[in-house]
């Protein structure tokens, strides 16, 4: 008796040990389990069969901002993480139909994901992956991934790779096109010349030439929207050139839009490049018309300002210069500091899908970047917004405006003409010879250089930037070393060869855009005659 009462307190004793053995291991196990849920990278949610949540992990705090006492149940979390109606029924219709499906076959394990967007604690908004297991236990675990920035990413991605391929086909067919256009409006400018006033086929050609002009205006914004156009700096008077474009900018307005420009009366001479600024103008206005669904007021002013160094001081650039200032306001919804703050980020849109491109304010920074100005913006939300231009102003003072020109148009010099495209350089001679030059032809690079060695009489060679044989650029250096001070002019559509645009760019060639308009590239040929460059 007494050995079987021992007997059973030995066993007793092993039972509690192996008792004491088997929590020690349980505790092990929990504090393992516990430190893996506490680092994992991804959110968990553990709810059980009643849609209760019971647990969350440290992650899934620090990604939503919510404890679990602020989403005791789905509900709850359905209600503060959709707030939309619509798309809280969208979502809580998704999973259930994912459940049924689940619970119809009795399979537990990983389920398909689905990407929704959840409103934060503090109303930050977040594209998350939520990936739902359904355990043995009848528990749901809920584990989520935020993809907001790949998401974003991703797209700027394909939205960058959708840039670049409008832009190489936009450089693609620009040249061909200026080509086109080149010969189109040249030859009818010829025609119009040589017709009597009275003529009523006037009216015929005006269309040619006007409907040339739209699809002139068109190659140049797909040039400017992929930045592959050398800018063509000259001296613009801000007030004239803001004029002349206000009829096109009324066109982009709607009716409930006040439309008002008021100018300096003080000279306001940039250098700049004319369909450049019409770019930023046309950009910046389309912004406040969609700013303004319901209509306002907009407004284009133009003063000129010294920046002093309080204006240094407080946007942190400026250098101290007389400045032509173009404001746009608009008196639209406006922006908060955050949208503010990346409004001039490449594909940074708050318009929906298929309405912003995101590159209008991009173009205009790159733009007024490139005429070493400066642009700021004051806005507040539903007060409206101002956009500010500040580019340096110079002396000179030029009118640009056609019928004004005064310059004169003609000469005697011979004149050598490279130029592959036939029809282009056939209207360069005849506009040459009409005006008293003599014009000799050249069809690629290497017959301009042979020409040239042969005719010592050539006072100016006109080349085109983009040739057969020998390109424009190899053209000007080779003549540049047989005779340092002969006269060029390049023209072209567009060029791809960085040290011509650079040099373009900077003033160093002289260079006129095609398409060429009769009277615009008269003027040009003389002045290059007649100037030291
Ligand atoms: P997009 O017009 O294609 O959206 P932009 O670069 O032109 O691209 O503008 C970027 C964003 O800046 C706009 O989506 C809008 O949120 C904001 N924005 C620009 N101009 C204005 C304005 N005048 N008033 C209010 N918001 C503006
Ligand atoms: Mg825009």
């Amino acid at each position: 008796m007494k050995e079987l009462l021992l007997k059973n307190m030995e066993l007793l004793e092993d039972l509690s040990n192996l008792k004491k053995k088997v929590n020690r291991l349980e505790e092990a196990e929990t504090t393992k389990l516990r430190a893996i849920l506490d680092n994992l990278p991804f959110g968990i949610a553990l709810i059980d069969e009643d849609g209760n949540f019971t647990y969350i992990n440290p992650k899934f705090k620090d990604m939503f901002g919510y404890e679990l006492r602020d989403i005791p149940n789905g509900r709850t979390w359905f209600r503060k993480a959709y707030p939309n109606d619509t798309y809280r029924h969208n979502v809580i219709a998704t999973w259930k139909e994912d459940l049924e499906v689940f619970k119809e076959n009795h399979v537990t394990g990983e389920r398909k994901s689905w990407t929704f967007t959840v409103t934060c604690k503090d109303g930050d908004k977040k594209l998350i992956n939520f990936i739902p297991v359904m355990l043995v236990t009848g528990e749901h675990l809920l584990t989520c991934e935020d993809v907001t920035e790949k998401t974003n990413l991703e797209t700027q991605l394909r939205q960058a790779q959708k840039a670049e391929a409008i832009g190489t086909l936009a450089g693609g067919i620009a040249h061909d096109f200026n080509n086109i256009l080149t010969a189109l409006m040249g030859y009818a400018t010829l025609l119009k010349d040589k017709m009597d006033k009275q003529n009523p086929l006037q009216r015929y050609v005006d269309l040619i030439l006007s409907a040339s002009q739209k699809a002139t205006d068109l190659t140049r914004g797909l040039l400017a929207f992929s930045r592959k156009q050398p800018l063509n700096l000259t001296p613009l008077n801000v007030n004239s050139a803001i004029k002349e474009t206000k009829k096109l900018l009324k066109r982009i307005l709607t009716e409930d839009i006040e439309f008002s420009v008021s100018l300096t009366k003080d000279d306001a001479v940039v250098m700049a490049d004319r369909s450049q600024i019409d770019q930023i103008l046309f950009n910046l206005v389309t912004n406040a018309r969609d700013a303004m669904p319901n209509g306002g007021e907009l407004s284009i002013k133009t003063s000129i300002t010294v920046l002093d160094n309080n204006f240094a001081e407080k946007h942190g650039f400026g250098k101290s210069c007389r400045y032509v200032l173009i404001s746009i306001s608009d008196t639209g919804i406006g922006m908060d500091e955050e949208t503010k703050e990346k409004i001039f980020d490449p594909f940074f849109t708050t318009k929906e899908v298929g309405k912003g491109t995101g590159l209008g304010l991009a173009t205009v920074y790159a733009i007024v970047k490139k005429h070493n100005g400066y642009i700021t913006v004051d806005s507040k939300p539903n007060k409206g917004t101002t956009f500010n231009i500040y580019l340096p102003s110079i002396d000179v003072i030029v009118e640009n405006k056609e019928g004004t020109i005064k310059t004169p148009m003609k000469g005697q010099e011979t004149i050598l003409v490279a130029e592959d495209n036939y029809e282009v350089r056939c209207l360069i001679r005849e506009i040459l010879e009409q005006s008293g030059y003599r014009a000799i032809e050249a069809i690629d690079g290497e017959d301009a250089i042979d020409k040239f060695k042969k005719n010592n009489d050539v006072k100016l060679v006109i080349i085109d930037s983009v040739m057969p044989k020998k390109n424009g650029h190899k053209v000007y250096e080779e003549i540049k070393k047989i005779r340092p001070h002969i006269k060029t002019l390049f023209i072209s559509g567009h060029t791809k060869d960085v040290i011509l645009k650079k040099g373009i760019e900077s003033r160093k060639f002289n260079f006129i855009a095609k398409p060429l308009k009769v009277n615009d590239f008269l003027v040009k040929v003389r002045e290059v005659l007649d100037g030291s460059l």
